[in-house]
């Protein structure tokens, strides 16, 4: 991966301190998503890695993990699957439970959505403590999907997030 495309990329992560709340620093990626040559940067990025795998289904967490998976799935001419917040889905879902600072939350998938032994990429904005990666990895293995790897545009290195992950294969493209 070009080592100047990187740059921009991390060019257009804007840092927003205490948001949502005092002491954290959001990566807002609303920059890169309102620049077109951005934009397609970040898909490519993603492209680029997941060229050589044999691909069924790319899994994107809600709500940027959309933005990045459904664009990259489009791209290879694959499935997408959302993985969302409890409530959102309509029809019925498993349900992997995860902790949050204080206390837990939950996050669903279609129950339909993955074929035992489908070939599975997993796509998110941001890795962070890894919670949500590890229930969404949580959901694929119930469906009896086999996850490739999990893929992420940022990863927050200090917060170790990756561990949740193991064994799973995690690959972040700009790294704080
Ligand atoms: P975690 O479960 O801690 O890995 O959190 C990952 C999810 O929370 C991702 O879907 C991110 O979109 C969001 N997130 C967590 N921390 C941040 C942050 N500092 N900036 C932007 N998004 C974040």
């Amino acid at each position: 991966m070009a080592a100047d495309l990187i740059e921009k990329l991390r060019a257009g992560v804007r840092d927003v301190p205490d948001f949502p709340k005092p002491g954290i620093v959001f990566k807002d990626i609303t920059p890169i998503l309102s620049d077109g040559a951005l934009f397609k940067a970040s898909i490519d990025v993603f492209l680029e890695r997941c060229r050589g795998k044999k691909i069924d289904k790319i899994v994107g967490i809600d709500a940027r993990g959309f933005l990045f998976g459904s664009a990259v799935a489009y791209e290879l001419g694959v499935g997408f699957v959302p993985i969302r917040k409890r409530g959102k889905l309509p029809y019925k879902t498993e349900t992997a439970k995860y902790s949050l600072e204080y206390g837990e939350a939950e996050m669903e998938m279609h129950v339909d959505a993955i074929s035992p032994g489908e070939q599975i990429v997993l796509v998110d904005d941001l890795l962070a403590t890894g919670g949500t990666s590890a229930a969404a990895a949580m959901l694929i293995a119930k469906t009896g999907g086999k996850l490739l790897e999990a893929q992420f545009l940022i990863e927050l290195e200090f917060l170790h997030g990756r561990q949740k992950l193991v064994p799973t294969p995690v690959v972040s493209f700009l790294k704080y």
